[in-house]
């Protein structure tokens, strides 16, 4: 399978090539120049979600060298399960991304990225800079994933005082070839800043410079596993398709489901729960798209004024009217995300994280508006990595995961850095 950029179909480039070079030279996002045709039959129900990846993935590595590894590669990365589990009232279901080590849904696409780069980098002998800016839980996933690795080095960039304590500390927690710098700044300023760094053609070449974000297609094509798996599942002992609400920041975990669906995959209706950044909804309701600067919110892994995504659902559907005919797309007010976790526990059994809480407000709304077919909130993070929201809610302490346990009893550092691009090119430099 060959890999074109969103700005310019005619760009040719193979899938270790794509994953290695983050962004295209012309400044688009890669995508498969075709999409492979899938049928829910493909797939086994008791199939693992590595045997779903694998299956799924094939086609994309097809031609390419990595895919000698791919099955290896599935086993390794994705070794943690990504349960489908029932959610009052009838027809709903959660599916629980966050038992991974860092307790987030990027578990899945970043030990993935890091399973193939270590692959490409055996292959070429290159050393490779990794970039990542985060607004809380990518950082950590990527940094988990890559730490230790050969020939890899990451440099995390998060929004000083944005982020969970938390996440903070987990952030920081790494060391050896994770280097974590707090930006004063917003997220936005992180991404710009990982932009700019990719664009400088010295720094580019001299470090071998690549990228980690969401608009990694080393990210983003994991992630349509476990659509793929959970809808199977469902497909096999409910019959028909699986609808599924998904909060939503960047656009990456929503654009790997849209893609999973495209594929053939048994995948309804997909809401985009947004919080109260609202550049998704409002075009989604007809307005022009307009990128704005990011809100602070209790959600701060959604914290997104302009998706980076965005432009590969515009490759997906060049028609803005079906684009905007396609999906629900609504924001989540803090008020909302704070009511969701207040009565989670009554109403559902659950405590949310305030992601999540999105996703469960806006499938409550959907509820009310008569839809009684069967739906799956997607819980994209553990509560306990946002306790200091959670647990004032919730009236009672959050018991936190283990793997989540081990990296807080770490020791912690990160170092300060101003959100202009000269003081970050120079930190670079001394790497
Ligand atoms: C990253 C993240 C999101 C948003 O995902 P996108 O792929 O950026 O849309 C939602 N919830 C949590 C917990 C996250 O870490």
């Amino acid at each position: 399978m060959n890999y074109a950029s969103t700005r310019n179909p005619a760009t040719c480039v193979g899938l270790s090539h794509a994953l290695a070079q983050g962004l295209a030279d012309d400044g688009g996002l890669y995508v498969p120049c075709t999409l492979p045709a899938f049928n829910a039959r493909d797939f086994d129900a008791d199939d693992s979600l590595a045997d779903v990846a694998h299956r799924l993935l094939q086609p994309f590595f097809a031609d390419d060298p990595l895919a000698a590894h791919l099955s290896e590669i599935c086993t390794t990365a994705l070794d943690f399960p990504a349960p489908l589990v029932p959610l009052t009232p009838a027809h709903t279901g959660m599916l629980e991304l966050f038992h991974g080590p860092t307790a987030a849904f990027k578990d899945f696409g970043a030990r993935f990225l890091a399973a193939c780069m270590q692959q490409v980098g055996a292959t070429d002998g290159l050393e490779r800079t990794i970039l990542v800016a985060t607004s809380g839980d990518t950082g950590a996933a990527v940094a988990d994933a890559f730490h230790g690795k050969p020939k890899l080095r990451v440099v995390v960039l998060y929004p000083d005082g944005r982020v969970s304590p938390r996440q903070a500390h987990q952030l920081g927690c790494f060391g050896d070839n994770i280097l974590t710098l707090r930006v004063d700044g917003n997220f936005d300023d992180c991404q710009r800043l990982v932009k700019q760094a990719l664009a400088d053609a010295g720094l580019r070449s001299r470090l071998c410079l690549s990228s980690a974000n969401s608009i990694s297609l080393g990210r983003l094509l994991p992630q349509m596993s476990y659509y793929a798996h959970a809808s199977i599942r469902h497909w096999r002992t409910r019959g028909g398709e699986l609808n599924f609400v998904i909060p939503t920041g960047n656009l990456g975990n929503a654009l790997a489901a849209i893609l999973a669906r495209r594929c053939g995959l048994p995948i309804g209706d997909i809401a985009l729960a947004s919080n109260a950044n609202r550049v998704l909804p409002d075009y989604f309701s007809g307005s022009a798209y307009q990128p704005m600067a990011s809100l602070a919110t209790l959600a701060n892994a959604m914290d997104v004024g302009a998706p980076s995504n965005f432009e590969r659902l515009r490759w997906l559907y060049p028609d803005e009217q079906a684009l905007r005919g396609e999906f629900i797309a609504e924001a989540v007010e803090d008020a909302g995300i704070r009511e969701v976790i207040a009565h989670g526990e009554a109403r559902y059994g659950r405590v949310f994280c305030p992601h999540t809480a999105c996703a469960v407000r806006v499938l409550e709304r959907i509820r009310e508006r008569g839809d009684s077919r069967d739906w799956a909130v997607v819980a994209t993070a553990h509560p306990a990595k946002f306790e200091q929201v959670v647990e004032p809610l919730v009236g009672h302490a959050v018991e936190v995961p283990a793997a989540l346990a081990t990296l807080l009893a770490r020791p912690s550092q990160a170092e300060p850095i101003g959100a202009d691009f000269e003081p970050f090119r120079e930190r670079l430099r001394l790497i």
